[in-house]
């Protein structure tokens, strides 16, 4: 490399024809690993290079370090003035380009190069064969060097890609990054024998995923991380597209291991081990439930006993049933995060998380360590789940995650925390990001499914009219429509609401965690009983054709069906849900005392004026149905009635000498209840919220007929409530559902367009049935 008098680099003749191949390796802003590959064994093999260049080339190579903006817009004007001075009768090729730069640079060149003929044919083959390699990885990003894109490659409709780019947010270019990346063929999805070969791929992936710093975008900078959760949660959510045992050991390994490192441990700990572990030198397990405990997490058995002597904690497992149960990476694993009862000076100080060493360098199982595979599963068989028990394993008293509790030598116990109950919900509360990124990934699953059965239902025709006239389209049919069209305009909704509950993470403060606790539990489980009814609902309407392995749903079922389980239990996590509403309603009452009751009493009136007078409980017409404003109104009114009535019954059952377990227990479906209509009401504010923003009247016209059969059709599913309510009347619960026919009428026009902008890409889709 030169500068030149006029400050600009100039790069040597061999480095020169090399550069159209960078240009177009890294155009899509990612070098796949099979490019990776190519050029490095290529580098080397360029006799005509010096070895300064061969160095250059093969730093350019490396898929963590891509070119700076700086040195990309250098190789583009270099590239542009090639361009301009081929006065060839075709269009160049990269080889053509490249060996026309090289000549230009030698006369530049101060020094001596050792090629003296550009055009010796040696030269050429090696540049051609380079070229043909890099070319037939990614044909689109070859065009775009000599074509302006065009969407017709790919055939989507404008409005699709505009109303894709209003949900991406500020994500698009992470989530094109990832699908480059496994467009790659390394990232080839096949039916695998047996759980180890589907395992040992499945690694690979996080290996080549790790290689290219995705793992370790939510770290801090100087832990080899971009400190961007947003990024994070983005390739998450595009993995959920690809394969899910991947997106589970992607979250095991750098969400919940080294999630735990960064949010439980301090400084040492990440200075230490997170590094690694976005890298994956260190591959690790979060081990938290055990046989006999899993939803209970304060009852786990596990024991941390610290011995002051030797300044180490004990690490044991007490019984046959306190070990540790389907943890993830058990087998690949080295070193676990391991939750336990912390004793120190005889005293219990409730459940924390330990650093435990697992395996040794050559992957050989440490003294007192024992792990066993917990064999084939429902789904997920690429992820390597085991059980693992612990006999008196001693770690220093350093492996103590201790951010929120710490041991001194001689045992003495301090925290920032004074209360254990307020300290164990805070540490499990720093862990909510998980669940923040789980149902992201489980609804990718539910949009794939969706795609595909609206794809499949607008090619499959059955039955016609009579002999002369042409079979009826699947999406024809309105019980088609029905069944699909709900479910594509709740995927919608949860998008956005998961979108927005992310951002609600990303910019939280203290103040914000507990709603964000309660949000993340409620929105998780809401998306994934989602994810599983509308997976099984798509399977069915694509017939037989939907059971083959090859159409995805098979896979799609058995994978995301555990979603509702694990990241905490569904049913257990809306009774959190409840809690968490009834005591930000308490609190609300204790500060602002009468205040809030006259408000309260206020709001109570008002809407048996409002709303449920005879007039607008009778109101049938579109123009009130569709508004967003009866909508909202339906839904924070079922939401605030279920909150008083449950409230209500709480404080009888206490006064009547319940205790507060047993008057829980009392209203256990009640809460159920409540948490539902917290979780929806809050998801259609975020969709409306959303469609208020949107500056463009056509992606207004798309998403308001969105917004209405998300809102309508959860009316619709509650109308026996609403009924005994008197909210509405008879006639009104009929235009309803008459409504919601229509409405799905009017999405299958636009199903086409609306999938399309989930932005799906069709190699991961890859479902025959959905070309
Ligand atoms: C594939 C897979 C991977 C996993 N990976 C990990 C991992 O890496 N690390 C880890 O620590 N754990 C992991 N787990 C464990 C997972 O987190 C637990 O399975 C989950 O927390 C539920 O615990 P459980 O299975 O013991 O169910 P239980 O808690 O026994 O629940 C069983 C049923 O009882 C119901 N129930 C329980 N309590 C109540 C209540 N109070 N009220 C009403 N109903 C109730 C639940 O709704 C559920 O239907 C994984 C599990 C699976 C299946």
């Amino acid at each position: 490399m030169q500068i030149t008098p006029s400050s600009e680099i100039a790069f040597s003749p061999g480095i020169q024809c090399l550069i159209p191949l960078f240009y177009a390796a890294w155009a899509d802003r990612v070098l796949t690993p099979t490019e990776v590959s190519t050029l490095r064994a290529k580098a080397d093999d360029l006799f005509f290079l010096t070895d300064d260049d061969k160095q250059l080339a093969l730093e350019w190579s490396s898929p963590s370090r891509p070119p700076d903006a700086f040195l990309f817009r250098h190789w583009e004007q270099t590239l542009r003035k090639g361009m301009d001075a081929w006065n060839g009768s075709r269009r160049p090729t990269l080889t053509d380009l490249g060996l026309l730069m090289a000549e230009q640079a030698a006369d530049q060149w101060d020094g001596d190069y050792p090629v003296d003929n550009w055009q010796d044919p040696k030269i050429v083959q090696k540049l051609q064969g380079l070229e043909i390699q890099l070319k037939s990885l990614n044909l689109d990003t070859y065009r775009s060097l000599f074509d302006a894109p065009s969407t017709e490659i790919t055939g989507i409709a404008p409005e699709s890609k505009v109303l894709q780019k209003f949900l991406d947010g500020p994500y698009g270019g992470i989530r094109q990054t990832v699908q480059t990346l496994l467009s790659d063929p390394v990232f080839h999805r096949r039916h695998y024998d047996t759980k180890e070969a589907y395992r040992g791929q499945v690694l690979d992936w996080i290996k080549a995923l790790a290689r290219q710093k995705m793992g370790a975008l939510a770290y801090p900078h100087e832990c080899g991380g971009k400190n961007d959760m947003g990024q994070y949660a983005a390739v998450f959510e595009t993995l959920g597209y690809f394969d899910l045992s991947l997106a589970v050991k992607f979250g095991v390994q750098f969400g919940l291991f080294g999630g735990a490192i960064h949010a439980l441990g301090t400084e040492r700990h990440h200075k230490a081990f997170l590094g690694k572990a976005g890298s994956l030198e260190l591959p690790g397990c979060f081990a938290m439930t055990e046989t006999d405990h899993g939803s209970n997490v304060r009852g786990l058995e596990t024991t941390a006993s610290y011995d002051a002597e030797a300044g180490e904690f004990i690490i044991h497992t007490p019984t046959e049933e306190a070990g540790k149960e389907y943890i993830g990476n058990a087998l690949h694993g080295r070193m676990a995060v391991v939750f336990a009862q912390l004793t120190a000076a005889g005293t219990n100080h409730g459940v924390h998380a330990f650093l435990v060493p697992m395996r040794d360098e050559n992957h050989d199982l440490l003294p007192g360590v024992r792990v066993e595979d917990c064999g084939y599963k429902l789904g997920l068989n690429g992820v390597d789940n085991g059980r693992i028990w612990f006999d008196h394993v001693r770690v220093p008293r350093f492996n103590l995650l201790n951010r929120f509790g710490d041991v001194g030598e001689s045992g003495d116990y301090s925290s920032p925390i004074q209360h254990p109950d307020k300290r164990f919900f805070t540490m499990l509360g720093t862990l909510v990001g998980g669940r923040v990124c789980v149902p992201r990934a489980g609804l990718s699953a539910a949009k794939t499914a969706v795609t595909i059965a609206v794809r499949y239902g607008l090619r499959r025709r059955q039955f016609s009219p009579g002999p002369t006239t042409p079979e009826t389209l699947l999406l024809d049919y309105p019980s088609h429509q029905r069944r699909l069209m709900p479910l594509l305009a709740k995927a919608f909704a949860l998008d956005i609401g998961l979108k927005k509950l992310t951002d609600r993470y990303l910019h939280r403060s203290e103040a914000d965690m507990r709603e964000i606790e309660t949000l993340a539990a409620g929105l998780k489980s809401c998306a994934t009983w989602f994810a599983t009814r509308a997976i099984q609902e798509c399977r069915e309407a694509c017939g037989g054709k939907g059971y083959l392995w090859e159409n995805r749903f098979a896979d799609l079922k058995a994978d995301t069906e555990i979603f509702t389980t694990f990241e905490g239990d569904n049913t257990v996590l809306m009774q959190l849900v409840a809690k968490g509403v009834l005591s930000a309603f308490q609190k609300e009452f204790m500060e602002e005392g009468a205040r809030a009751i006259l408000r309260y009493v206020g709001q109570r009136i008002n809407t048996s004026f409002t709303e449920q007078n005879p007039f607008v409980t009778r109101q049938t017409d579109k123009e009130h149905l569709l508004s967003s404003e009866f909508q909202l109104n339906a839904f924070r009114f079922r939401e605030r009635r279920l909150l008083y009535s449950l409230s209500q019954r709480l404080r009888n059952l206490v006064k009547s000498g319940f205790s507060a377990y047993a008057a829980g227990l009392e209203c256990q479906n009640h809460m159920l209840a409540l948490a539902e209509a917290f979780v929806e009401r809050w998801v259609l504010e975020a969709l409306d919220e959303k469609i208020s923003s949107a500056q463009d009247a056509a992606l207004t016209d798309l998403l308001d007929p969105v917004r209405s059969l998300y809102a309508l059709q959860t009316i619709e599913g509650h109308k026996g409530w609403y009924l005994e309510q008197e909210y509405i009347q008879p006639v009104k619960s009929k235009a309803i559902r008459k409504t919601v026919d229509e409405l799905c009428l009017e999405l299958r026009q636009k199903a086409v367009v609306l999938t399309d902008a989930f932005g799906i890409p069709d190699h991961l889709i890859a479902a025959p049935i959905a070309v």
